[in-house]
């Protein structure tokens, strides 16, 4: 399979054409040995899409090799950092030119609303790669004095080589570009794994890598089941870099596989089960607004999803009547209407387990606010499901739901809600909300988390580091130390005077 398949967005008629073949060294090509396809799914409808073709493992061997050839040829040190910034800034602007048709597309697989897809996913991801952009002929190591007659050391910093990279489902096009961006602008040659639930979108951006005019075998993408393209990339002897965005159980095969084989370099952005405090001084109404943003927004299937809410008990009843309000106004729907704010969750897998949670949520005893009754119909809906008065040791609090369920508990003292946010294996994002200068910057500090918002939740930006403590990560995303990870730093000694007396 290698044919592109045009596909029909329903709500707008666009047809757009969809590769289907796996694509190495700048073409789509069938798998070499193997007709097993990835079936995508519309999870508004439950209807199928289209079959895509799915790497085998001799697949992802031939796009290392292809990884490999255009690093020592045309990209990694025989690339100015001038021309990997021209190239990048112009797939920036490609992606600009078909924002609405990609967003399409995004809704088409993953089942968020397009405006969102379009105005935050996709811009924000365009901005990513200008970002990186303006980065690549910015990289310098340090000149350092060893002695000051004869003896000088230099650093530079080296791109890390072939990078595979294995994105998720909930946010395929964002995803993408956080990867991406960094190792193109740093020198890397890529061998990207979509996940395959929603392999669509790096396939179209695929194509606007060869119109951008990036030489051959510098991107190549490998859809494929995890257990196999993915397996593959982490255990590969000749891929010196593997960068992972997923789930804390896939998180630690990656690495036993790193570790296991060459011992590559490791990224990972893993799950998280972040803590959202409101202390009585906040802005009630903002906070209820955050705070529901925090669970609501990509129906939950965020990793910094702001799933644990904490609030001070002189001001619970008033807030979480106030959540719940907040909850009910959201316009939950198919993502093709320009109104709805959150579509259906991304696949029935992922259906079953989030309503797994919201059963076992009703068995432990927490009580109902909001949601928790299946809707009739069509299409993989969850609705904003809020528990309240929930203990620490139930499921719903500690594991991560990655879905709209969000489990409010009560705390009295500032040290009770630290001890409640932190009681957990995870350590992405955490929010408070406090009118109390000295209070916000007494609890940020004490959050164990990469990110930690003071009154707001969620927002993230590519010039800012992204990344977990304790399970929740390896690494950084964004910002210069994003460029970081996909950067090598070779220390050169230089003696222009010393003479070495012999016998030493
Ligand atoms: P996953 O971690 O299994 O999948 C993420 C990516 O890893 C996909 O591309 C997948 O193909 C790949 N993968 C799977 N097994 C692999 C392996 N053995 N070696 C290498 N790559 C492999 O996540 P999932 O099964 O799609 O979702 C399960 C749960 O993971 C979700 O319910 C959610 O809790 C969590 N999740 C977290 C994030 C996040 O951003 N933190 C993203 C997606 C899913």
């Amino acid at each position: 399979m290698a044919q592109p398949v045009q596909v029909t967005i329903p709500a707008t008629g666009r047809k757009i054409t969809v590769p289907t073949g796996l694509f190495i060294n700048n073409e789509f090509v069938p798998s070499v040995d193997s007709k097993d396809t990835i079936e995508t799914v519309n999870p508004a409808t439950e209807l199928v899409i289209c079959s895509v073709a799915a790497a085998s493992s001799a697949d992802i061997d031939r796009a290392v090799a292809a990884a490999r050839h255009a690093f020592n040829t045309t990209w990694g040190k025989n690339v100015t950092g001038f021309e990997r910034s021209r190239l990048m800034n112009k797939l920036a602007d490609l992606m600009e030119r078909d924002a609405q048709a990609l967003a399409e597309l995004e809704t088409l697989n993953n089942g968020k609303p397009v405006r969102v897809a379009r105005d935050f996913d996709i811009g924000d991801s365009i901005q990513c790669i200008r970002y990186y952009a303006g980065w690549a002929d910015k990289i310098t190591g340090q000149t350092i004095e060893v002695d000051n007659k004869t003896k000088v050391a230099f650093t530079r910093h080296e791109p890390i080589g072939v990078c595979g990279q294995i994105i998720p489902w909930n946010y395929p096009i964002n995803m993408w570009s956080w990867k991406v961006a960094p190792a193109l602008a740093a020198g890397c040659t890529i061998v990207m794994k979509p996940s395959e639930v929603t392999p669509l979108t790096a396939l179209k951006l695929s194509e606007l890598f060869v119109e951008a005019g990036f030489p051959p075998g510098v991107l190549n993408t490998v859809p494929s089941l995890g257990s196999v393209g993915g397996a593959a990339l982490a255990s590969h002897l000749d891929v010196d870099k593997v960068a992972f965005t997923g789930s804390t159980l896939t998180g630690r095969k990656i690495m036993e596989a790193a570790a296991r084989s060459n011992l590559k370099k490791v990224s990972l952005e893993l799950g998280g089960k972040s803590p959202h405090i409101i202390f009585e001084s906040a802005d009630l109404e903002q906070a209820a607004n955050w705070a529901a943003l925090g669970i609501l927004y990509n129906s939950g299937q965020d990793c910094t999803a702001g799933s644990r809410l904490f609030v001070q008990d002189t001001i619970y009843d008033r807030f979480t009547a106030l959540l719940a309000e907040k909850a009910r106004a959201l316009k939950i729907g198919d993502g093709f209407g320009e109104d709805v704010s959150g579509g259906p969750v991304v696949s029935k897998a992922q259906y079953e387990r989030v309503w797994s949670y919201i059963e076992s949520g009703k068995a432990e005893g927490a009580k109902i606010l909001n949601g928790g009754e299946k809707r009739q119909g069509k299409g993989f809906y969850v609705d904003p499901t809020i528990f309240t008065d929930v203990k620490p040791s139930m499921k719903i609090v500690r594991e991560e739901i990655f879905g709209p369920v969000l489990a409010v508990a009560k705390f009295h003292t500032e040290e009770e809600a630290i001890a409640l946010a932190n009681d957990t294996t995870y350590g992405l994002g955490a929010g408070l909300h406090s009118n109390d200068a000295n209070q916000c910057m007494r609890v940020s500090s004490a959050l164990e988390a990469g990110t930690v918002w003071v009154n707001q939740y969620n927002m993230l930006n590519n010039n800012v580091p992204f990344g977990g403590k304790k399970q929740s990560g390896i690494g950084r995303e964004l910002g210069s130390y994003g460029l970081e990870e996909y950067t090598s730093v070779k220390a050169v000694h230089w003696n222009f005077g010393e003479k070495l007396d012999w016998p030493f």
